[in-house]
């Protein structure tokens, strides 16, 4: 997946501010952040979207939820926050590899747009 730009940061080739890196989970801020906080999480592995990931993936599933809640923890989101995955084109997903948006530190309306 040479081309995908989520791929292309967990390897480095292109900067982003990245706040927790493990074998499986990166996070980074949002190059464009609807919140004073907005991460993304995403896999190192390349999966798509949300629908994709196989069976096997769901260990990953759950250690990405798990790394949600610790920087949760380290932003200070204690008042509450969001977590959002885009799947895809009429939800707006528009970065091809699966990431869940984090938002907090403002009130967020319900329903979204
Ligand atoms: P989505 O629309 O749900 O696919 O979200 C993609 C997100 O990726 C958007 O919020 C973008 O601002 C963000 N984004 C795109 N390029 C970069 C980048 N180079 N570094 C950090 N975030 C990015």
């Amino acid at each position: 997946m040479e081309q995908c730009l989520f791929c292309r940061i967990v390897a480095g080739e292109i900067p982003a501010e990245i706040v927790h890196r493990d074998e499986n989970v990166v996070v980074f801020r949002d190059i464009n952040p609807q919140a004073p906080v907005h991460l993304l999480a995403i896999p190192t592995k390349h999966i798509a979207r949300l629908t994709q990931p196989e069976a096997a993936d769901g260990a990953m599933l759950s250690q990405i939820f798990s790394v949600i809640q610790k920087m949760a923890t380290i932003e200070g989101l204690d008042e509450g926050f969001r977590v959002v995955t885009n799947c895809g084109d009429n939800a707006g997903q528009t970065v091809h590899h699966l990431h869940f948006h984090i938002l907090g530190k403002r009130c967020l309306s319900w329903p979204p747009g």
